[in-house]
């Protein structure tokens, strides 16, 4: 197997490749090191591999245990996730020393299933953004167009798996950024329900709203991750019970839509900003369902329009107190030689770009006395309320159908507003503030883009979706896609 073929094999015909001994995981290593050797000068994807370790790692594995659903399989690991002995930065020049010693959760779920952790993954700063632009370690380029951004927060997930230097990644999801670069990058990209993953060993942004989950090709590659890294875990106290109960995201995959009631609402397409790109993909996505035997009922997606406000505040209030730890003497590479005040304030300065400076500022003004009632407490009501009626949809449809972003991706540089920024998350938000799971998956491709769906479902209920983006998958094309390619497209 040469890397070209490593790089168009699922994460399903890797793993029964290697139990039939097709192929062993020296040859999965040596194929992704191949591509990332020549990809990464264009796309940037990763910031940290330690290519020795990761030979190491898959010359040390002998025979596949029956549980060793992941045996020898290279995965990337976005840059917020700890990996113990391997750098993680969260893409800040704060934690550029930063080796941590122990794995997140997911991690060491991950290696007991038997992967090779291979490629910690560019990201927006602390997972602040939208685009990958934010990175302190340089903008993430689209495989499908170098010229365009990946999206964010996980821009290298997304990117690494798009041209095949790792067959899924793991990434989190605060507000959108891995449905968001799923959608951009014409990959598969889940936030399960608050609670489902554990965020033990997550570098957090807003501690209420974050999600690990995986990026994927295939919709079934992206179930098999989630069956793996879902579960409650004593050390988050935050991780649900129910989530070793509930339905595994493989249960039914290949049952189809037929008899499912799917909402849908129409006036989203209407907003100001909605392309007509994004609007076409939807009511495909929405045709095939249909087509499929599921049924469609028009809805109305209440209180949307304030999701933005609501996010913004909530999460940048967390996002300060998150931030606090790093100061140079708790974490963080210290600066200055002064007094106390004076390495706080070096460390710091230096040590953060503008989007998180901006972030710790507005939570910091939000959360102080005096404004606490007029923003965040008024956000957490919205918040509540938001959660009711959402939640409430759901007796009686299984899953909303929804487009993921308001625009296809944009050039790399391109002169945008912070507000612009923030308004692209509308429709990503909504899963994150309500604790609801949402799927992005690939529509199509136009004008060499790919454009994904959303689907947004009840609590716990991640398998309907499974079985929804497992529909659109079997109907639609990504032609012309950069896991085909021997080498990076030329910027268009
Ligand atoms: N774009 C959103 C933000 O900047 C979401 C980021 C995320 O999901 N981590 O907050």
């Amino acid at each position: 197997m040469n890397a070209d073929e490593f790089a168009q094999l699922t994460l399903e015909d890797a793993v029964a490749g290697v139990r039939q001994g097709a192929f062993g995981p020296i040859e999965l290593v040596e194929a992704s090191i191949d591509r990332m050797d020549r990809f990464e000068p264009v796309i940037n994807a990763v910031i940290t591999r330690d290519d020795s370790a990761a030979r190491r790692d898959a010359a040390g594995k002998k025979d596949a245990a029956a549980d060793q659903s992941l045996f020898g399989v290279p995965l990337a690991v976005k840059d917020n996730i700890m990996t113990r002995g391997l750098r993680s930065t969260c893409g800040s020049r704060i934690l550029e020393n930063f080796v941590p010693p122990y794995d997140a959760t997911v991690v060491s779920k991950i290696r007991a299933a038997g992967a090779v952790v291979h490629g910690k993954t560019n990201m927006d700063e602390f997972a602040m953004g939208a685009t990958g632009e934010n990175s302190a370690y340089g903008a993430t380029k689209n495989p499908w167009n170098p010229a365009r951004v990946t999206g964010g927060s996980s821009s290298g997930s997304a990117a690494i798996v798009a041209y095949g230097g790792a067959l899924a990644a793991l990434a989190s999801d605060t507000g959108g950024s891995i449905r968001q670069p799923a959608s951009f990058c014409g990959l598969v990209g889940m936030k399960p329900t608050y609670g489902r993953v554990s965020r033990y060993g997550l570098g957090s942004l807003a501690s209420s709203l974050d999600q690990i989950g995986p990026l994927t090709r295939t919709v079934r590659d992206n179930a098999l991750l989630m069956d793996i890294i879902s579960g409650h875990d004593p050390m988050d106290s935050t991780s649900a019970k129910q989530a070793d109960v509930a339905d595994a995201c493989m249960a039914g995959i290949d049952d189809g839509v037929k008899g499912l009631r799917f909402g849908y609402d129409p006036s989203l397409l209407d907003k100001e900003g909605v392309s007509p790109v994004v609007a076409g993909a939807l009511r495909r996505a929405v045709d095939i369902m249909r087509e499929n035997g599921a049924e469609i009922r028009e809805v109305t997606i209440p209180l949307i329009d304030y999701g933005v406000a609501a996010y913004y505040i909530i999460c940048s209030c967390e996002a300060s107190a998150n931030m606090a730890r790093y100061d140079g003497v708790r974490y963080g590479k210290r600066q200055g030689d002064g007094d106390v005040w004076q390495v706080y304030g070096e460390t710091r300065g230096k040590g953060f770009g503008d989007e998180v400076k901006r972030r710790i500022m507005m939570g910091s003004y939000a959360l102080s006395a005096g404004y606490y009632d007029a923003y965040y407490l008024k956000a957490a009501r919205v918040r509540r309320l938001f959660t009711k009626e959402m939640t409430a949809l759901f007796s009686d449809i299984d899953a909303i159908i929804m487009p993921v972003a308001p625009t296809p991706p944009r050039e790399i540089g391109a002169e945008t507003s912070v507000l612009e920024n923030y308004l692209g998350d509308i429709f990503t938000l909504p899963a994150n503030l309500t604790s609801l799971p949402a799927l992005s998956f690939p529509v199509g491709v136009l004008g060499g883009l790919p454009v994904g769906a959303q689907a947004m479902a009840a609590p716990f209920r991640e398998n309907i979706l499974y079985r929804l983006a497992r529909v659109a998958e079997q109907n639609s094309r990504l032609p012309d896609a950069p896991w085909t390619k021997p080498e990076p497209e030329a910027a268009k």
